[in-house]
């Protein structure tokens, strides 16, 4: 496995630490406590507006992953009839479900009350969440909206529909937690949950800096923030200090390198190979350094929430994302933002398990050669199985295309 460097982390990663530990601490005593899918969900601001704990399934699978408990949880899914070409997360997420579960990462993952799910992301999800309905007998809340093909172009009565999706689902999250979401506690959820999103933009607008003040894998470890402490004032104070530490970082000219150091910045298509982490730590070894990603990028809850409409921002959140727009629209975003972040190199995780993020990756590297003529690299891989991912060729490839780049 792919060795790591001795840089120094920025501090705030041991804040971040602290936060998943509390996050994880809570799922085991705060009740109800209901699985919430992570790509733009607007449930999560609605569930901490009543008192309900989210937690996140795929957030888990990416901890097993780290923890390289992915290979056991998907040959236990695999055991109990799901298809190895079922995504990892949902595999390893039905593992967990269904294994013995000793010593399990952060105490584990608990049993649920409730499952919050909105149809903004890909189709795994519907099954997905329809077995765990299945196997736990509780009360889904799920929000429907249209698909966003032209954001720019959006149709009114798309936005209309979802603001009623809305309106439904907090009449059963009320309903389920006994209590009354009102429209202050709503505001407030939003208002702190704004917050989160104006400082991530700020955040990402840092990463445009020479030398690029944090990486690629400090950026994933605060996107827990931005999908699991939204509408929390514990997000607001951990995204603040992550904040306030990049920028100071960029104001004193500190980033992973020197400016003289940073060879290459490159960007990052895809979910990363999250048990092999290090391989940020070889690229780094080799002067490369990830400002860019859109996994970091475009993918979460990155909508503007406005607390005094907040209704209308949960709806445009659920309606927002990567996930939920067309890859026409997501080229567009890359081409603008490659520019920006002065990137030099692309590398493309072909993501066995999550098509709906790897299907456009010919079009796109395609477009970003024919375009802005930069090099690029496409490795065939999988974010949590382990199983189809072969260390030494993945590292003739990077080595070859990093010989090329010179
Ligand atoms: S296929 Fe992709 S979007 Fe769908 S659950 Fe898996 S990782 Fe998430």
């Amino acid at each position: 496995m792919t060795e790591k460097t001795k840089r120094e982390r920025p501090a705030f990663n041991k804040i971040i630490s602290a936060a998943i530990e509390s996050h994880y601490n809570n799922i085991q005593t705060n009740r109800p406590m209901g699985y919430a899918l992570m790509a733009p969900n607007p449930l999560v601001e609605i569930a901490y507006a009543a008192g309900i704990q989210p937690a996140f399934p795929e957030n888990y699978a990416a901890v097993s992953a780290v923890k390289h408990l992915s290979r056991k949880y998907c040959e236990t899914a695999e055991a109990h009839n799901y298809a190895p070409d079922i995504c990892s997360y949902c595999r390893n997420n039905l593992g967990y479900v269904y294994d013995s579960k000793e010593n399990p990462p952060f105490g584990g993952l608990g049993r649920p009350d409730l499952l919050l799910l909105t149809s903004s992301a890909c189709t795994h999800y519907f099954k997905w969440w329809d077995a765990l309905h299945e196997i736990y007998k509780i009360p889904m809340i799920y929000i429907n909206t249209p698909r966003v093909m032209e954001p720019q172009a959006m149709p009114d009565y798309y936005l209309a529909y979802a603001i009623r999706e809305i309106e439904a689902a907090i009449i059963q999250v009320e309903d389920i937690a006994g209590t009354k979401i009102t429209h202050e506690k709503l505001s407030q959820a939003v208002t702190l949950s704004g917050e989160v999103v104006d400082y991530w933009h700020k955040l990402l607008d840092l990463q445009k800096a020479e030398p690029c003040p944090v990486n690629l894998t400090d950026i994933s470890n605060a996107l827990f923030v931005l999908i699991a402490l939204v509408g929390k004032q514990e997000g607001v104070d951990v995204i603040k200090t992550v904040y306030d530490e990049t920028k100071q970082r960029v104001t004193d000219g500190i980033g992973i390198f020197t400016k003289e150091e940073e060879k290459h910045r490159l960007m990052w298509i895809n979910i990363p190979f999250w048990f092999n982490l290090g391989l940020f730590g070889y690229f780094e070894k080799r002067g490369c350094v990830f400002p860019l990603s859109d996994y970091t990028q475009y993918i979460w809850g990155t909508t503007k929430m406005d607390g005094a409409k907040p209704i209308e921002s949960l709806a445009r959140k659920a309606l927002e994302g990567e996930l939920n727009s067309s890859l026409d629209d997501q080229i567009e975003k890359m081409l603008v933002d490659i520019k920006e972040y002065h990137i030099d190199g692309i590398i493309a995780h072909s993501n066995r398990s999550c098509r709906v993020l790897s299907v456009g990756i010919p079009d796109a590297v395609k477009v970003i050669q024919k375009e802005l003529n930069l090099p690029s690299l496409v490795l065939d891989g999988d974010h949590t199985d382990e199983r189809v991912y072969s260390d030494a060729n993945i590292m003739n490839r990077i080595e070859a295309f990093l010989e090329m780049l010179g």
